[in-house]
């Protein structure tokens, strides 16, 4: 995990792509549209999963616009469904919010307003506004018509105040059962806007809130609670997805008829990826039936999942500043999110090294016994991080790929013959090779030239490949965790009849090394910190390493030339 302090890590040090939110926003600080009132936001997670990338960017921008025109953003859960949310949501939101560098000016729930939500439902009974209906959830819905079709008045629709308001109260009482009754607005079962057909305000669930406990058998919808949380608020920019447009003229009508502060909704587009699914109910069901290891899973596209992977914060924001905001829905390649992470990486990431599968080779002219330190850049892009001794002896590993008894056309590292740069340490050329019963390589022997200490040859000899080791007697054993893409295809959502996203999930999502070797120096490897082991990839510790058992994982593999050169070969 990296988690960073908020306080050293706040979002407005990153540059900002321009966007129509922010063109909209300064227009109304400029007309002072809402006085001298301050710019107010907020996030309204349902705390019914955990937060995805997609969330990122809400929050970005929820709180990144709020704090460049200097306004406040509010932390507020929208936990109107007692029977999908829970605790362990609201805290993970919590912590995931902050982990991205925003901090909340207050926090915020939709149930604190529950009382005065029921009191407004009171008022708009008293206008003629509201009405309690006795059909069942069926015959509401084909009571509703259909795009081309007009719906029609419910035979309940013209109740009087008095009944109403009775029916109601004993709503809240706990009277009736569930879905026996429902609370309407009365506004138009003509209305070409299916949300303005008499839309549901309150329905009965006599359900365990997680907290208002069983104060309430009666819930409001979210769009009777959600316009009037803004506005309870004072929130002066209410920013939402694309989702959200139809919703909009019901948003203006509550308050409107409620007569309350005048929030205004803004939809932006929802931020999607390709080979990734960012719908919560998709991704509980990934969880739910195992197909990941949890919600933090490294190969899940939740902020708990991809911090684990080693994605950072700083990344995170600018890719999602880059994202920007209009108003057409989009989908972005994830190759532009790795793009980001890897930028950000090379310039953070401390270098290590590490062989994943490991050849043994023995420098045969090299005393055995001896062993010796050579100095090596923490991150040659950042001199400040100083440098490491690394200790070289007789036996080292190096990487399988590293090594080939036959070589094919244009592969420069080791093979029979061959002279290699191992990095940072000395020119060794291979001379032959033990072999398993099986017929495969075990063993390489190899001579080194000990004139060539640090890499270099004092005759300027040149080799044409370098390649990365860990001295046998000193590697420390490690757990190797790689990731690939969750889904095989771009759009996982998009499956042909009968078939579901499940059917396009990676087989090969995960790959468990067991038989790793790294360096000595990562036995101080910390959580916060990411690492490349150098020709290899991006690297961060799991949470599950012990010290007796380092686990990694990677967060991304380098861009690997060698395997595009294989690749258009084959092609
Ligand atoms: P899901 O559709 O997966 O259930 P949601 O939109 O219902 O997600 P909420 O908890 O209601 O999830 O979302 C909180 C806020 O985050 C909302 O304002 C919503 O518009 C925004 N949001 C959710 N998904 C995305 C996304 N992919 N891109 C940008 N904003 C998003
Ligand atoms: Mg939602």
């Amino acid at each position: 995990m990296t988690d960073t302090n908020p306080e050293s890590n706040t979002a407005s040090t990153e540059p900002r792509s321009s966007n129509f939110l922010r063109d909209m926003i300064a227009e109304d600080v400029r007309t002072k549209k809402y006085g001298d009132a301050v710019i107010q936001t907020r996030f309204p997670p349902e705390p019914n999963g955990y937060l995805h990338i997609g969330h990122a960017k809400a929050i970005f921008l929820d709180f990144g616009l709020a704090d460049e025109f200097g306004g406040k953003t509010n932390l507020r859960f929208d936990d109107t469904n007692p029977e999908k949310e829970e605790q362990e949501y609201v805290d993970s939101i919590q912590k995931d919010v902050r982990w991205l560098g925003f901090e909340w000016d207050r926090l915020c729930y939709a149930s604190d307003y529950f009382g005065q939500l029921y009191e407004w439902a009171l008022k708009l009974i008293r206008a003629g506004k509201a009405y309690v209906d006795d059909l069942t959830a069926d015959e509401i819905r084909k009571y509703r018509g259909t795009l081309t079709e007009p719906g029609k008045d419910s035979p309940y629709r013209d109740r009087s105040v008095e009944e109403n308001l009775d029916l109601f109260q004993r709503m809240k009482s706990g009277e009736f059962p569930d879905g026996s009754r429902v609370l309407r607005a009365k506004i138009d079962m003509a209305s070409p806007n299916l949300n303005m057909r008499d839309p549901v305000m309150y329905r009965i669930l006599h359900a365990t809130h997680h907290r208002t406990g069983d104060e309430w058998c009666i819930y409001p919808m979210y769009d009777y609670a959600h316009g009037q949380s803004d506005s309870i608020e004072r929130v002066t920019h209410s920013m939402c997805t694309l989702e959200f447009a139809d919703h909009q003229p019901l948003y203006r009508w509550y308050i409107e008829q409620l007569g309350i502060f005048p929030s205004q909704q803004i939809e932006f587009d929802r931020l999607n990826l390709t080979y990734t699914l960012l719908s919560k109910r998709k991704l509980l069901q990934l969880v739910q039936e195992g197909h990941v290891r949890g919600w933090d899973d490294p190969r899940m596209p939740t902020l708990s999942g991809i911090r684990r992977r080693g994605f950072t914060p700083e990344a995170i924001r600018a890719f999602v500043g880059a994202a920007g905001a209009t108003r057409t829905n989009g989908i972005i390649d994830i190759e532009m999110l790795e793009h980001f992470q890897r930028d950000d990486l090379n310039r953070r990431a401390r270098r290590a090294m590490a062989v994943l599968r490991p050849l043994k080779i023995v420098i045969d002219n090299y005393p055995e016994g001896q062993e010796e330190m050579v100095e090596v850049a923490n991150n040659p892009e950042d001199p400040a991080a100083g440098t490491r001794q690394v200790p070289f002896s007789r036996e080292l590993y190096i990487e399988q790929d590293d090594f080939r008894e036959v070589p094919p056309p244009k592969y420069y590292r080791l093979s029979p013959g061959k002279e290699v740069r191992l990095r940072n340490a000395y020119f060794v050329t291979a001379h032959s090779v033990q072999k398993s019963a099986d017929g495969s390589v075990v063993e390489v022997h190899c001579t080194y030239d000990p004139a060539s200490r640090g890499g270099n040859s004092p005759d300027g000899r040149k080799v044409k490949s370098t390649i990365h080791w860990v001295s046998a007697r000193h590697a420390l054993a490690a757990e190797v965790r790689l990731y690939d893409k969750l889904f095989l295809t771009p759009d996982p959502g998009d499956v042909e009849e009968g078939k579901t996203f499940l059917d396009n999930l990676n087989p090969g999502s995960l790959e468990i090394l067991t038989g790793a070797w790294v360096e000595p120096s990562l036995a101080q490897a910390s959580l916060e910190n990411p690492y490349q082991f150098e020709r290899v990839g991006y690297f961060c510790l799991d949470p599950d390493s012990t010290p007796g058992q380092l686990v990694f994982n990677r967060t991304l593999a380098l861009k690997d030339s060698w395997a595009k050169i294989e690749k258009k070969a084959g092609a």
